[in-house]
This record gives C-alpha cells, sequence and structure tokens, in this order.
C-alpha cells in the first residue's frame, strides 16, 4: 500500500432500472472538473434487495447516494436520520452515509426545483402542479415553501390528488384552470410518445392557453411537447434537465461540502 494515498470515495444512484440516468455523467465531470477523487456508479438494485443493499453502501466506500423510481419512500423509510424537508415530502432522493455507519436521509428535488425556476419568481404566484407522485408532491411543498399565492392539484386519478392536497393542505381540482404558474410532475412526455394534442389532451389543458411560467420535469433530447406549446404561447419555459441539473448539485454540495461546478454539470447532462 503506498503511504499518503487517499481511497477514491463512491457515490451512485439507486434505482431499477437506472441505464438511462445522467447522473453519472453529471457527477463525474463535477469531480474532474475540480480534481475529486470521487467516482459515481449506477446501482440497479431491485426493492426486495434495496434495504440489505444500502446498508452495506457506508462499508464498502461508499459516501452518498442519490434514489431514484421506485426507491425514494423506501430511501426515506430505511434512514437512520431525515432532514425536516424530506420528512414533509414523505420521499428521499439523497442518501449520505457517515463513518459510524449513520444513514440520513435528505430531498433535494424540491430546492432544485427551486432553484431552476428561480424561487424569488415563484413568490405571490398561482400555481398548478399536474400529478400526485413523490414529484408532484416535492414541488408541491416547495411552492409553499417559496411563498405561492395558491397551489392547486390536479391528477389523472382525483383520489390521489386529494390525498396530496389534504396531506400538504393546498387544492385538488378536477381540471387545471388558468393559473401563472404550470408544473408537470407526472410522466406524460415521454413513453408513449405523444404528439402536442395528445400531450395537452391527457394532462386536461386543451381548452386553456399556456401561463406566464411553464414547468415540465420531464425531459428529453428535444424539448418536450408541453414545453413547445408553452414557447409557441410566449411563456418563460423551465425543463427537466435544469431541475435535474440543480437537484444534482445540491446533492453534490451535501457530500462533498464544495460548491458544485453547476455549467460543468448542465454540459455533461445535456451532451448525453
Ligand atoms: P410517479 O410517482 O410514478 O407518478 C407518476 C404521475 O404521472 C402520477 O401522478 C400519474 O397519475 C401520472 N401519469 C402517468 N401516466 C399518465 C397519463 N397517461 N396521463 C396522465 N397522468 C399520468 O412518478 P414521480 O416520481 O412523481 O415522477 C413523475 C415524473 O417526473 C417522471 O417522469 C420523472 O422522471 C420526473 N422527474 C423528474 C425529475 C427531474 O429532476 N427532472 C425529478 C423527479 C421526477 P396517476 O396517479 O393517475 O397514475
Amino acid at each position: 500500500m503506498q503511504v499518503g494515498r487517499q481511497p477514491v470515495s463512491l457515490a451512485g444512484v439507486l434505482g431499477f432500472p437506472v441505464g438511462h440516468s445522467r447522473s453519472p455523467d453529471m457527477h463525474n465531470a463535477a469531480f474532474r472538473a475540480l480534481g475529486l477523487e470521487w467516482r459515481y456508479v449506477k446501482l440497479p438494485v431491485p426493492p426486495e434487495l434495496f434495504a440489505e443493499t444500502v446498508r452495506a453502501l457506508p462499508r464498502s466506500g461508499f459516501r452518498g447516494a442519490n434514489v431514484t423510481i421506485p426507491h425514494k419512500h423506501a430511501a426515506l423509510a430505511l434512514a437512520d436520520e431525515r432532514t425536516p424537508s424530506a420528512d414533509a415530502i414523505g420521499a428521499a432522493n439523497t442518501l449520505s452515509f457517515f463513518e459510524d455507519g449513520t444513514i440520513e436521509a435528505h430531498n433535494t428535488d424540491a430546492p432544485g426545483f427551486l432553484a431552476a425556476v428561480g424561487e424569488d419568481d415563484v413568490r405571490g404566484l398561482r400555481a398548478v402542479v399536474l400529478g400526485a407522485g413523490g414529484a408532484a408532491r416535492a414541488v408541491v411543498w416547495a411552492l409553499q415553501q417559496a411563498g405561492a399565492a395558491d397551489v392547486a392539484v390536479w391528477n389523472r386519478t382525483p383520489e390521489r390528488a386529494k390525498a396530496l392536497a389534504d396531506d400538504l393542505k393546498v387544492s385538488a381540482v378536477l381540471r387545471p384552470a388558468t393559473s401563472d404558474l404550470l408544473v408537470n410532475a407526472t410522466s406524460v412526455g415521454l413513453e408513449p410518445r405523444l404528439d402536442e394534442a395528445q400531450t395537452l389532451e391527457a394532462l386536461r389543458l386543451d381548452q386553456l392557453d399556456p401561463p406566464g411560467i411553464v414547468v415540465d420535469l420531464v425531459y428529453d433530447k428535444e424539448p418536450t411537447q408541453l414545453i413547445a406549446w408553452a414557447k409557441g404561447g410566449g411563456a418563460r419555459t423551465v425543463d427537466g434537465l435544469e431541475i435535474l441539473v440543480r437537484q444534482g448539485a445540491l446533492s453534490f454540495e451535501r457530500w462533498t461540502g464544495v460548491e458544485a461546478p453547476v455549467g460543468a454539470m448542465r454540459a455533461a447532462a445535456v451532451s448525453r
């Protein structure tokens, strides 16, 4: 063993499947940009092996992990410590591993969303959030924290919108209405491929014009149909890739304690 050499620190993304993830490109670009001896790997783990795999990570050189579908609830449940935001949202996308084996759960989806949209730009707005899954919960919580004047939730399955709305003390609506800010936190926009009219119909937006700001958590190589519709109507748009970059940057900073090179992370995420 060479004296004075530090072992490489590891981080990774836990999901199932995880092959599509851009997080390794993004984080490894950040480590390279700053000359940090870290590596970020894909960790495809089926739900039945999640808890035992995560428990073994701290002893295997891992300092942190991102968590994606379908493990965000399980990650919160198994952690020894939870940040207040992760607890309130009910999901964790960031785990930190400490030397004594402690696992901390945190959520950077919410502050990542606000960083991408601009926290000050949200204050006082009437917002409509589409979706009632984990991403929608993080967005609703973030909008409340940032002082949105009103937050309404629409979901294909209305019972889930009602449950989310009751939990986070916002309103559930049976159809999206006119607003200042529209956020798509459903998975509509990737598979199956829909054209613009089908996308608007699936999201019950076919009778509406785009509001001033439209955010799509879904991202693709090309602008999504929702983003194209919004741009066509003159809206300011924020795409899912920017939110991915911002949540990743916040996870990076939590693990390394170093300011994230957001430009390098964005370039790596876009070029994938
Ligand atoms: P999830 O828990 O699986 O929720 C999926 C949501 O999409 C549900 O509200 C579901 O409605 C709705 N949905 C699915 N198919 C639909 C359809 N054909 N028509 C209308 N609604 C439909 O997923 P999630 O974790 O919340 O993530 C949602 C999306 O956000 C995913 O595409 C994910 O990739 C994206 N995301 C992006 C980022 C980022 O950094 N950019 C971060 C987190 C998530 P029902 O309840 O009716 O099934």
